[in-house]
């Protein structure tokens, strides 16, 4: 009863946004200007489209958003989720400005992993990147109390962007090895609201790698096919890096994902120029056998590959903060 789209790729991983709000306006995702929300849903819409998910072979669920911190109620959301099947593999995705305060209930509630988006080791660079004064030290204190809450291996995830934090490679390696976390460099893609992405202003992976070299020799490790990031240790073992390269070395032939947004459309693809609109046919009074037939009908639509640079690349229909 798996999915399988019509490329043979099992689909395995949901991605569900529970809020398109977010307290930070990273340069590479939001303007921080008021623009559309598309909404929220109630959670018991969010766990029964899970639900329909899990039983068609979901198995891994990661809540995202927006900030997905920021709504009341996600601590029951993640126990439901567990309560519903003690062998779903729970994780958040965050920008940890609330996360201190959060990380041991979470924990308790029964999520698994958490992984927290920071993209400089640097206070003011962290704070030109993310245009919110004062969160890295919240988000530093956030991390830390998720690792000794046990949600790890705790990942930071770094988008790299020309001109804003390239030279921030090595302290994160360092940061690496001292923290005990995995620090994840990603290509910037163009899903931001400003329209400010080019060839020129992505890292990309064989830079990462030369500039890391200057600090200490890498070594890779294996990753499994759908894992986004390629794994590198230090050659002494202590502290690992990992690089999700989707513009310079795709891995679309190995996805495994669908992702719902926060007004609980499918997209199948982070470059979709279409979604797919599961809560409406829900609004309508959809049986759960219905949902699990339209869920079927669109992974069978799911996109061979993005086209990031290409001549006839199309934008998605949504950026990163809304898709989450
Ligand atoms: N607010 C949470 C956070 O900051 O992690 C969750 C949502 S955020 C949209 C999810 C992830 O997308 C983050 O790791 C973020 O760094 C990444 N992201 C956002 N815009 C991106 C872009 N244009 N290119 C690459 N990654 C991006």
């Amino acid at each position: 009863m798996l999915l399988i789209d019509k490329f043979g790729r099992a689909i395995t991983d949901l991605r569900i946004s529970i809020t398109d709000r977010c307290n930070y306006k990273c340069v590479y995702c939001r303007t921080g200007n008021k623009g559309a929300l598309y909404g929220e849903l109630p959670f018991a819409d969010y766990l029964r489209m899970s639900r329909v998910l899990v039983s068609l072979g979901i198995t891994k669920i990661r809540i995202t958003g927006g900030e997905p911190l920021l709504r009341t109620g996600v601590i029951d959301f993640v126990r439901n989720l567990s309560e519903f099947n003690a062998d779903l593999d729970i994780a958040i995705t965050t920008n940890g400005h609330l996360l201190a305060d959060l990380a041991r209930p979470l924990k308790e509630a029964g999520l698994n992993r958490v992984t927290v988006s920071m993209d400089a080791v640097d206070p003011d660079r962290f704070t030109r990147i993310t245009r919110v004064p004062g969160g890295f030290d919240r988000v530093l204190a956030g991390v830390r109390t998720a690792r000794d809450a046990g949600l790890g291996p705790v990942k930071v995830n770094c988008v790299l962007m020309r001109g804003f934090n390239e030279d921030q490679v090595i302290p994160f390696g360092m940061f690496a090895r001292e923290e005990g976390v995995i620090v994840r460099f990603i290509e910037f893609m163009p899903l931001e609201e400003e329209r400010i992405w080019a060839p020129e202003t992505v890292v990309p992976l064989n830079e990462i790698l030369e500039r890391m070299a200057e600090y200490r020799p890498l070594v890779e490790i294996s990753h499994a096919k759908s894992e986004t990031a390629r794994r590198y240790r230090f050659d002494d073992g202590i502290g690992e890096i990992g690089i999700i390269a989707p513009v310079s070395h795709p891995f679309c032939g190995h996805c495994s994902r669908i992702r719902i947004t926060s007004d609980g459309k499918i997209r199948t693809c982070l470059f979709s120029v279409w979604d797919h609109d599961l809560h409406e046919l829900m609004r309508r009074g959809a049986s759960d056998a219905e949902l699990a037939e339209f869920i079927r009908s669109v992974v069978q639509r799911k996109e061979a590959r993005h086209h990031i640079g290409e001549p006839d690349f199309v934008p998605p229909s949504s950026t990163m903060v809304h898709i989450g």
